[in-house]
């Protein structure tokens, strides 16, 4: 595995080939950046925490009959997934009002959803990853409406798994962001990472401290600090919850 076979690097991971053509794996990376990677930094561990929590987290979800490109982790840092090709969408689900819902709406921050609001942006770095109207999503042929309508169930179905799993925490699942791919018989799984880099997570112990309570990637986008134990906080408690099921 060398640096010349990698098929695509991103901002948190590198995607290799196998031998297999059906399998690639994943390498998480600790690089870490926001605000359309005009913020960069680096997260120590975090590769090997986020790889930890997600594969924790598809394992949870294929138990529920949710399809995850997972296959197993190597390594704390190495996932082995499923080829698939990535649908160019971001599929935000949110519970909470938090980040860009309150900066486009002007909803305070904390304000608690009467219902989980799906919403799916376009997954393009150059144009900002904007916000899509239904119809432009068909109009640009990002993904058919069998695709919309099952993505938009299965992002509500990981929504109420994961709110309980992450209750058991003692966290606030605040909101999450999903990439869904193609597998080469064309059936929909779910593929990325679901981490403490795409979701907010509120620590309930921490109350309403708008600081203290923040387990995710806005301690290093809002430069909040103790990032790292942050991460490693919400990984031992994920193991925790997973031990005693
Ligand atoms: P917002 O739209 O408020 O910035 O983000 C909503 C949720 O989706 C947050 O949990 C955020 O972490 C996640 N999210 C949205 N876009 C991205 C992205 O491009 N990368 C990552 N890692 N997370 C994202």
């Amino acid at each position: 595995m060398s640096a010349h076979t990698k098929l695509y690097e991103g901002k948190a991971k590198i995607i290799y080939p196998t031998d297999d053509p059906q399998i690639f794996l994943a390498v998480f990376k600790d690089d870490a950046t926001a605000f359309n990677a005009q913020k960069r930094g680096s997260i120590q561990g975090k590769g090997a925490i986020n790889c930890s929590i997600s594969s924790k987290l598809f394992q949870e979800l294929e138990a529920r009959g949710i399809k995850t490109h997972f296959i197993d982790s190597p390594a704390p840092n190495q996932m082995r997934i499923e080829a698939v090709k990535i649908l160019p969408l971001e599929v935000v689900v949110r519970n909470i009002a938090a980040g860009s819902l309150c900066q486009q709406t002007g909803l305070a921050l904390g304000t608690v959803l009467k219902q989980p609001l799906v919403e799916f942006y376009y997954k393009n770095d150059q144009l900002g990853d904007p916000l899509l109207t239904r119809d432009r999503l068909f109009l640009m042929e990002l993904a058919t409406v069998e695709q919309v309508n099952k993505i938009t169930h299965l992002a509500l179905q990981i929504n109420e798994f994961l709110k309980e799993f992450f209750q058991q925490c003692d966290i606030t699942l605040v909101d999450f962001k999903l990439e869904f791919g193609l597998n080469s018989q064309q059936e929909l799984l779910l593929a990325d990472e679901i981490s403490p880099d795409t979701c907010r997570l509120w620590d309930i112990a921490a109350g309403n401290d708008p600081n203290r309570r923040v387990l995710d990637k806005d301690r290093f986008r809002r430069d909040l600090g103790n990032v790292e134990d942050a991460y490693q906080e919400v990984l031992r408690r994920v193991l925790k919850a997973v031990e005693r099921e």
